[in-house]
């Protein structure tokens, strides 16, 4: 179960009113201000864990930067093909070049 004390960086706590804390090294940042060691008292209780995205695998075995680190991608901003039970997003990357195959 998904807590104050396990959330993983990313994670966002709601406000009651609007906005939200989101879980980070230092503590829980608000959407515009400052950091805190918890949530604030109008937190409504939920959390909401942070969408993890990854490339499509068939894809990298076919391209060329397969050995490259691709993790600066983002892969984010780019089109959704599947959703894995846990969450992760798989996204079509948009910087795939196909190898050469000999
Ligand atoms: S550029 Fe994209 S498709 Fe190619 S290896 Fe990296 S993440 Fe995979």
């Amino acid at each position: 179960m998904l807590t104050l004390e396990n959330a993983p960086i990313g994670t966002k706590a709601l406000a009651i009113g609007g906005g939200h804390w989101v879980r980070t090294e230092r503590g829980w940042k608000w959407c515009t201000g400052a950091t805190f060691p918890r949530p604030g008292g109008d937190w409504n209780g939920e959390l909401i864990k942070p969408v993890n995205f990854q490339p499509k695998g068939s894809q990298c075995t076919a391209c060329k930067h397969r050995n490259g680190p691709c993790s600066h991608l983002p892969f984010h901003k780019m089109p959704v093909c599947n959703t894995l039970p846990d969450g992760t997003k798989v996204v079509i990357c948009r910087e795939f070049e196909r190898r050469n195959v000999k």
